[in-house]
C-alpha cells in the first residue's frame, strides 16, 4: 500500500529540534519504534495521534453535516467534529464543537464508534463519534463553517471531507437499517 501524500506532509512537519532545550533531535530506536530523542536532555518525542470528537445527529433519516470553511478540505462536508482541547473531556469537546459549528445544543445519547483517520494533513487523528439529539439552539453555521444542513442519507453530497467521516456515515446507514452499532473498523 502506498503512503498517501498527506502522510508525507505530516512527516515534513515533524520536530527537528528539542522543544525543551533546542538541541537537534536524533533518531533512536526505542521500544522497537524509531523515535526522535534529544542527545542533550531527557526529551523523547512520543508522536501520538490527536483525539477529535463529534456528533452524529439524525433527524428523520437525515444526518446533519457541516461545510468546511477552513483548510484542509475547504468546501467539503463533514460530520460536526473537532480536536479536543487539552483540558476537555471527549463529551465536552463534542458539545462545544457542535455548538460552534451548527449553533445547536445537544444531548449525548450514546457512544457510536471510534475511527483512525489517516488522511488529515495535520495529523493522524482518532475520531470518537457519539449519537446525539438536539435539545436547544437554532441551526446556523458558526465561525468555522460555511453552511450546515441535514442531508437525506440516500442523497448525500459526493464531497465528504475525510475517510473516517465517510466510514462513519456508511456505518450509520447500516445502524439505521438494522440497529447494529459498528463492531470493528474496516482494514
Ligand atoms: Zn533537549
Amino acid at each position: 500500500m502506498s503512503i498517501p501524500d498527506e502522510h508525507k506532509l505530516i512527516e515534513a512537519r515533524d520536530f527537528k529540534y528539542c522543544p525543551w532545550c533546542g538541541s537537534r533531535l536524533e533518531s533512536r530506536r526505542l521500544d522497537g519504534v524509531m523515535r526522535s530523542a534529544c542527545p542533550s536532555c531527557e526529551y523523547i518525542w512520543y508522536k501520538n495521534p490527536i483525539p477529535a470528537t463529534g456528533a452524529i445527529i439524525v433527524d428523520d433519516n437525515r444526518v446533519l453535516l457541516v461545510k468546511r470553511k477552513y483548510p484542509p478540505k475547504v468546501g467539503d462536508w463533514c460530520i460536526p467534529a473537532g480536536f479536543m482541547e487539552y483540558d476537555e473531556s471527549p463529551v465536552e469537546c463534542c458539545k462545544r464543537e457542535v455548538k460552534e459549528e451548527t449553533g445547536l445544543d445537544i444531548k449525548i445519547e450514546r457512544l457510536f464508534w471510534n475511527y483512525k483517520a489517516g488522511d488529515d494533513p495535520r495529523s493522524i487523528v482518532v475520531l470518537i463519534l457519539y449519537l446525539a439529539s438536539v435539545i436547544d439552539g437554532d441551526l446556523l453555521p458558526g465561525d468555522d463553517a460555511l453552511e450546515t444542513k441535514y442531508f437525506d442519507l440516500e442523497r448525500l453530497p459526493s464531497n465528504i471531507a475525510f475517510s473516517a467521516h465517510r466510514r462513519a456515515i456508511k456505518d450509520l446507514k447500516k445502524y439505521l437499517e438494522d440497529g447494529e452499532l459498528p463492531r470493528e473498523n474496516e482494514p
